[in-house]
């Protein structure tokens, strides 16, 4: 890390205390012996460091970018147009577990007592009911091994969603969750977050079944979904592995890796 400069007044504590801007991560830092008044940004290189915090960026405050290294050389490789159909679908299963990690770092944990080989203590586990994955049909399935393999004994519900000629809104076609909603942890996961709509129609439908707590996963997300998604839905928290330009006129993400469910099932 390299102290870039000093701050004239402290971060408040609406601030980040990381925050990305391009490829460049900024730490801001209260230090002991500064005068009150001064903190310190430094600047992250992350070829000199192996400081690995999700980023978060103000203009996005629901969206969690997970950029662990693994994380992105796995996506680079799922983006290229030449990675075949078997290669795709492991990626797509590793990624998803390696998101899944840093979206777990918030679930309740509770005492429990354990007896070792030695004397007995108290551990923790997870507290509640178990995590129920929704994957979106049908990218969305080929999130789910790699989810479960973190939390074997997770519930799996499935959402599938097709959009009305005449409203051009997407509705419900399968909609099958367990049926004490409201008091489990949902992830949601679709690999790719592109206008955002059947993400918001897919939160719709959890929440009126009775879910409070949903976090979407997916691998790539373009600007315009993570805002239609946080208009209608500010506390769905969304984890990915890369923030993308854009979409274009038919919808994909840029420079995005295609269609995901395509790639998936080799139905290109
Ligand atoms: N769905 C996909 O599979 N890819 C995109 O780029 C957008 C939506």
């Amino acid at each position: 890390m390299i102290i870039l400069q000093h701050h004239r007044r402290p971060p408040s504590a609406t601030d980040s205390l990381v925050q990305q801007v391009g490829q460049r991560v900024f730490v801001i830092v209260c230090v002991t012996r500064e005068t009150q008044h001064h903190c310190l940004v430094f600047f992250h290189a992350r070829e000199v460091s192996s400081f690995h915090r999700m980023d978060t960026t103000p203009a996005f405050p629901t969206l969690r970018v997970v950029s662990h290294p693994l994380v992105q050389h796995k996506l680079s490789l799922l983006r290229n147009r030449t990675t075949p159909t078997k290669i795709f679908k492991e990626l797509v299963d590793e990624i998803a577990t390696l998101i899944a990690y840093e979206a777990t770092s918030e679930l309740a944990l509770e005492e429990a007592p354990v007896e070792t080989p030695l004397e007995r203590m108290t551990g923790k586990r997870v507290s509640g009911k178990k995590l129920t994955l929704v994957p979106i049909l049908r990218a969305g399935l080929g999130m789910v091994e790699g989810v479960a393999r973190l939390v074997p004994a997770a519930r799996v519900g499935h959402i599938g969603l097709y959009r009305d000629h005449d409203t051009l809104e997407p509705v419900d076609y399968y909609f099958k969750i367990p049926g004490d909603a409201a008091e489990r942890d949902f992830f949601l996961l679709d690999p790719m977050l592109a206008t955002g709509g059947s993400a918001t129609a897919a939160v719709t439908s959890l929440k009126r079944a009775g879910a409070t707590r949903i976090r979407f996963l997916c691998l790539v997300a373009a600007p315009e979904g993570i805002h239609r998604l946080a208009e209608t839905h500010p506390d769905v928290i969304v984890y990915c592995a890369a923030l993308d330009r854009e979409l274009n006129e038919h919808g994909y993400i840029l420079p995005g890796l295609g269609d995901a469910g395509d790639r998936l099932f080799g139905t290109r």
